[in-house]
Order: structure tokens, then C-alpha cells, then sequence
């Protein structure tokens, strides 16, 4: 076994294996760029060393840099991880040269398995079944077209070189075909600097389907049982688990042999995984799944595959890299009840799932289920890199009880600041389709309104209101004690808020930048707060931020604010109207046009900054004159937004 090992990549999976190597005994080295100077990858190691700037191009993908890094350290081997320089036939050679072992399949596997065409057609001649489709040569439009019509619609374009879903059109129809192509090209040639494309019938009611093999350098090849990932959003897996629903124990012997097969094909050695597409309306069966690409690495989802065999796949994978057979024959791998994984990323589910960066005000996590992240509370999600946050891997006797404390896990994963999609996680794993196991890849995408709740959740919004009250009582307390001696007096302060008013109170409330009432009740035992009916939630947390409270509760976030103080903190308006940008940000949205008439008040645009939304609302009744920016743009902290005509000319 080696003693030391060089990891080329960073978060989860940096941490993931650096727990084995150390296991196995192993001095880690790690390298960070600018921005993961403070990462837990780095802590977790014995030693680091800077390779560059933060975005990936100028560090994690410098193969000279890492080569460097490994002679100086003098590392015995490097692992890299998935992503990055994982399968890059290139840098598995620069190790070699270097003296280094690479720990992952010999280059040649890594290059025959890269191109989707190229493979495909050793698979055919390997007798794997690939899907139907068009993988030849011929790439001028008129050919591929003759090709498509041939095939018969729907299908899918994928570019040759194509991962991670880029590159990637269905084609409905002959007439939308010409316009799809050009588009995957486009992406093809701007992702992996090749347009090469390939031309595959689309699956029926497609499950995705992948087998886990592993072989040794001794001529020995084992599978380790399925994954079905057939729960995806735009070609990319979402949840994955083990075995697959309505699996059967000959069908996985079949799909297995089919896979080690694939990788004998190319001379395989170490961990890898053979991608399949069954068609699912008539459930699993043989005669029904195809070869789709081998990914010539470990997988995100192999904790899934290690919960129901009890192996570790980093290990084997080092002990591979160093020459062991592997321990176990066909028959003696395991498959212990089912294991579920859902990937919580930095997204907001709300806004189109559009990446949410910004720093991490909290991040807990529950018990009882594996934990395999690599960022924590207090550090910046990043937009240079995978916005992963964690993965949360449940493992039980049966599906059922997996699926139910994977949601329950989700639901209690606290993570404030960013977005995340930890409770659309768990609206989905509830869903009762998936529950059913009846799952292919349009599972999520035909039930997303169902999913992603629409409305505001008026339990949190209750507590969030009921913090701004006891922040705010706060300040009038504090600030009585300053007015003993000195003025202005807390009662003449002009912020709505008073202890003498009514005894029921309705203030303006902004819970995600939509207006709500808070209704507050001054009783004996202190004032109650409603929104709608709905008093505070227990099961909720919150964070104070400057720009409101942040209530994270079941795994979503919303952020409450006092409407008129946002309207008063955050417009900046001359004297002659103009609105001007409170900071540096981008204008998410615009709700108004020139010539509409405004209220004082009402809300006008948002600006997007630090991945928190600013509402900008009028600052007085009037007309909008004049509108200097549009929806998306970004805009430079005291940029004139638009104008106000203010209504009969004064302003209040
Ligand atoms: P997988 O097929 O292993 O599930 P995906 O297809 O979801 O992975 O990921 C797309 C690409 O992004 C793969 O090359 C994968 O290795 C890479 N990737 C995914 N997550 C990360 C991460 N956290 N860090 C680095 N690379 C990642
Ligand atoms: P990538 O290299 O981006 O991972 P894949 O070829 O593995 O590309 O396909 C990604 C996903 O696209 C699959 O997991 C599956 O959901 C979908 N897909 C791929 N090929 C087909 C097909 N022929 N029919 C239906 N869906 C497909
Ligand atoms: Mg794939």
C-alpha cells in the first residue's frame, strides 16, 4: 500500500478520500487555490500547497502545477477524485512520467471510453447493447439529418465529448432539427472545444440505469451491483439509490455481465461505471437497456454502493492502484437493504433552481444518515466551483424506511444564507410516485409546481415577524435607556413602530419580497404574532441578517422583512426624483414601466447582491418618468435605476 497520496480536488470528495487515505495510514497532501485556502480539505490534510487563482482553469486543472506539487511533496500516488482532471487521459500520463501512480484506470481506457461515439462503437463490437442511433463519422447537417429521420423522432443530440448533460438536445420533430443541432454544437464547441455530435433514439420513459465495476490489474473484473439515478433535472442526477426498483436478481446478472464486459472491452482497471438507458414502461427487462457511456472514474453517487455492499470504494481503488487483486469474487459481493442519496445544492429552487452563492450563516446537519460534505458555516459558496453542498446518504432494511429518513434527514439540515434545495429534496423523495418506485428521468419536471411550493409559508413568515418585534422592542428599549440623557426621544423615531398603539397591530411585512401582513396582539403575556392566520412556526430557525431574518424551516429558507423598512433603508432618491442602486448588484426584477403610476411604497424592482434580494420600493407617489436599466443587468451601487415624477410635483 502506498504511505502517501496527492488528492487533485477539493470539497466533499478532497474530504471523502482523504478520510481513507489517513485510514489506510497514508500522509495526505492536498493543493487549494485562492478561494479554498480555508477549505476542510486543507485541514484535513497532512500538508497543502497553493496552486493558484480560484477559478479552476488557473489551479485545480493545471496538470503541471499538480505534477509540481506531487514531486515536491514527493507523493506516492495521486487521486483525482471526479470532476476536474479525473478523466484526463493526459494527466494520468504526466503522473506516470512523473513517477507518480495515478490512481485510476491506464490512459488508454480513460481515452477509448471518452468520446460517446468511439465507445459506442467498441461496445457493438464488445457485444454490449448500445442505444440505436446514428455514431458515425459524418457530421455535415444534411447527413446527420438523413440520419435523424432514418432513426425516427423523438431523439436526442449529444455531443461526442459531451459530460454532465452539455451539449445535450431532444429533437421532438423533423422541423426542430436543423436548429437543435446547431445549438448542441454550439455547446458542444464552447464546453469541450469539439462539436462532434452523435444522434441516439430517445428511451421510452427512460430509467437510468448504471452498473459499478471495479477491476484489478490481475485480469480480474467483478460488478458491485446497480444504481438507478433516473430521478434528474436537465440530464443530471438528482437522487440516486441501490438496488433499483423492480431489479431482479437475474436481470442484475445479466446488466453486470453486460458491464464487465464493456470494461474488459477496454482493458479496465480500478473503479468505474457502466451508464445504461432501459426503457421503463414496461418495467425492467432483459432486451431492454442500452449501453449509454462508461465513466472512467469514481461516481458521486458510490456511497449508495457502499452502504449495501459494506466495502469502500476509495480503498479498493488505492489497493487496485497498487497492485492488490481484488478480495472478493462475483459471489461474494453483498447487497444489504437499499441506500438512497440526495445531493443538496447550492440553488434556489423558487428562482428556476438558479445557483445560489453567498456565505453560509449555518450549516447543521442530523444523525442517521452519512454525511459527506466539504464546506461549513462562515465560508463563502463559491461560484467558481460544483455548488454542491453535501450529500446525505440513508441506508435501512427496506426502501421504504430509506426514502423515510432520507426526507426526515433533509427536512432537518439547517443551511442559511444561500438558497438550497434541501426541502425540494424531500418534497420529492415523499412524492408518491417515487415512493411507488415509479420513477424515470420526467419524474421531476411533470411534477415541479407540485414540488416547489408557490405561496409563502406563513408559519415562518409568523416567526420571522415575531424576531423582527423582539429585535425591534430590543432597540426601543436601548434606546430609552440612551434618551435619559440624552435626545432625540425614541417615541418621535418615524418607524411605524410604537408600544402605545392599538391593541392589535397590522404591520407590512416582505417574506421573499412579497407583501404580507403581520398582525401583532398585545396581550397580557406579551404581543402574539399571526401572518395569516398562521402563528409561529416551532420547528423553524432563524438568523438575523442585515437585511431582515432569515427562518430556514423543512429544509427551505425565506427571508422576512419589515416592508417599510426596507422602503426607507434601501431607496436612495435625490431630490429630483431619481432612484438610485443601494449597492452593487444585479436587477433580478423590474415591476414597473414608464409612465406607470406608483404608489409610495410600492415595489419597483429588486436588486440581487450577496445572493440576497433588496427590494426597492417607491419613495414617493407619483409617475415613473424614465427607466435607466432592464431586468438581469447588473448595476453599480449608485446608478440612476429610474425617475419619479413625483405626483403634483412635491414629494413627501
Ligand atoms: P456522476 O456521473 O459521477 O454522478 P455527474 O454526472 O453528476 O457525476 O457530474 C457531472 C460532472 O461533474 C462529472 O464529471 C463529475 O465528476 C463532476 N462533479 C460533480 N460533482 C462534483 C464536485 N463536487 N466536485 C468536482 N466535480 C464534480
Ligand atoms: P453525460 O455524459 O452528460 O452524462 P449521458 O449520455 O450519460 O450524458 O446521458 C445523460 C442523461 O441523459 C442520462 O442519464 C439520461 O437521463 C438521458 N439520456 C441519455 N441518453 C438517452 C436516450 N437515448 N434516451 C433517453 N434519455 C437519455
Ligand atoms: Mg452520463
Amino acid at each position: 500500500m502506498f504511505s502517501s497520496v496527492l488528492i487533485a480536488n477539493r470539497g466533499e470528495i478532497a474530504c471523502r478520500i482523504a478520510r481513507t487515505a489517513r485510514r489506510l495510514g497514508m500522509r495526505v497532501v492536498a493543493v487549494y487555490s485562492e478561494a479554498d485556502r480555508n477549505a476542510p480539505h486543507v485541514r484535513l490534510a497532512d500538508e497543502a500547497h497553493p496552486i493558484g487563482p480560484a477559478p479552476a482553469r488557473e489551479s485545480y486543472l493545471v496538470i503541471e502545477r499538480l505534477i509540481e506539487v506531487a514531486r515536491k511533496a514527493a507523493a506516492e500516488c495521486v487521486h483525482p477524485g471526479y470532476g476536474f482532471l479525473a478523466e484526463n487521459a493526459a494527466f494520468a500520463e504526466a503522473c506516470a512520467a512523473a513517477g507518480v501512480v495515478f490512481v485510476g484506470p491506464p490512459p488508454a481506457a480513460i481515452r477509448a471510453m471518452g468520446l460517446k461515439d468511439q465507445a459506442k462503437r467498441l461496445m457493438e463490437k464488445a457485444g454490449v447493447p448500445v442505444v440505436p442511433g446514428y455514431h458515425g463519422a459524418q457530421q455535415d447537417a444534411a447527413s446527420l439529418k438523413k440520419e435523424a429521420d432514418r432513426l425516427g423522432y423523438p431523439l436526442l443530440i449529444k455531443a461526442a465529448a459531451g459530460g454532465g448533460g452539455k451539449g445535450m438536445r431532444r429533437v421532438e420533430a423533423a422541423a426542430e432539427f436543423f436548429s437543435a443541432l446547431e445549438a448542441a454544437q454550439r455547446e458542444a464547441v464552447a464546453a469541450f472545444s469539439e462539436g462532434r455530435v452523435i444522434l441516439e433514439k430517445y428511451i421510452d420513459k427512460p430509467r437510468h440505469i448504471e452498473m459499478q465495476v471495479f477491476a484489478d490489474a490481475h485480469g480480474n473484473c467483478i460488478h458491485l451491483n446497480e444504481r438507478d439515478c433516473s430521478l434528474q433535472r436537465r440530464y443530471q442526477k438528482v437522487i440516486e439509490e441501490a438496488p433499483a426498483p423492480g431489479m431482479t436478481a437475474a436481470l442484475r446478472e445479466e446488466m453486470g455481465a453486460a458491464a464487465v464486459r464493456a470494461a474488459k472491452a477496454v482493458g479496465y482497471v480500478g473503479a468505474g461505471t457502466v451508464e445504461f438507458i432501459a426503457d421503463g414502461t414496461r418495467g425492467l427487462k432483459s432486451g431492454s437497456y442500452w449501453f449509454m457511456e462508461m465513466n472512467t472514474r469514481l461516481q458521486v453517487e458510490h456511497p449508495v454502493t457502499e452502504a449495501i455492499t459494506g466495502l469502500d470504494l476509495v480503498e479498493w481503488q488505492f489497493r487496485v492502484a497498487a497492485g492488490e487483486k481484488l478480495s472478493l469474487g462475483q459471489n461474494q459481493v453483498l447487497l444489504n437493504g437499499h441506500a438512497v442519496e440526495a445531493r443538496i445544492y447550492a440553488e434556489d429552487p423558487a428562482r428556476g433552481f438558479l445557483p445560489s452563492t453567498g456565505k453560509l450563516l449555518a450549516l447543521e446537519f442530523p444523525e442517521g444518515v452519512r454525511i459527506d460534505t466539504g464546506v461549513e458555516a462562515g465560508a463563502q459558496v463559491s461560484p467558481h466551483y460544483d455548488p454542491l453542498i453535501a450529500k446525505l446518504i440513508a441506508h435501512a432494511a427496506t426502501r421504504e424506511v430509506a426514502l423515510a429518513k432520507l426526507a426526515d434527514a433533509l427536512e432537518r439540515t439547517v443551511i442559511a444564507g444561500p438558497r438550497s434545495n434541501a426541502g425540494f429534496l424531500a418534497a420529492l423523495v415523499r412524492a408518491e410516485e417515487v415512493r411507488a418506485g415509479r420513477i424515470d428521468t420526467g419524474l421531476i419536471d411533470r411534477n415541479l409546481v407540485a414540488l416547489v411550493p408557490s405561496g409563502i409559508d406563513c408559519a415562518a413568515a409568523a416567526c420571522g415577524a415575531a424576531t423582527l418585534l423582539r429585535q425591534e422592542m430590543a432597540r426601543i428599549a436601548q434606546s430609552i435607556e440612551r434618551a435619559d440623557d440624552a435626545s432625540p426621544s425614541p417615541w418621535e423615531a418615524n418607524d411605524g413602530f410604537s408600544l402605545s398603539g392599538p391593541r392589535v397591530q397590522t404591520i407590512p411585512i416582505l417574506v421573499d419580497g412579497v407583501q404580507a401582513s403581520a398582525t401583532i396582539r398585545y396581550g397580557g403575556d406579551g404581543p402574539v404574532v399571526a401572518v395569516d392566520g398562521a402563528g409561529p412556526a416551532l420547528d423553524a430557525r432563524t438568523f438575523a441578517t442585515a437585511d431582515g431574518v432569515l427562518v430556514v424551516r423543512g429544509g427551505w429558507q425565506s427571508l422576512v422583512q419589515w416592508a417599510d423598512r426596507v422602503a426607507r433603508d434601501f431607496v436612495h432618491a435625490d431630490g429630483d426624483g431619481t432612484v438610485k442602486a443601494p449597492m452593487h448588484g444585479r436587477l433580478l426584477a423590474l415591476f414597473v414601466a414608464q409612465g406607470d403610476k406608483v404608489a409610495k411604497g410600492q415595489r419597483l424592482a429588486i436588486i440581487e447582491a450577496m445572493k440576497m434580494e433588496h427590494t426597492i420600493a417607491a419613495p414617493c407617489a407619483g409617475t415613473v418618468a424614465e427607466i435607466n436599466t432592464a431586468a438581469g443587468a447588473q448595476v453599480a451601487e449608485g446608478a440612476r435605476l429610474m425617475t419619479i415624477a413625483p405626483e403634483n410635483g412635491k414629494r413627501s
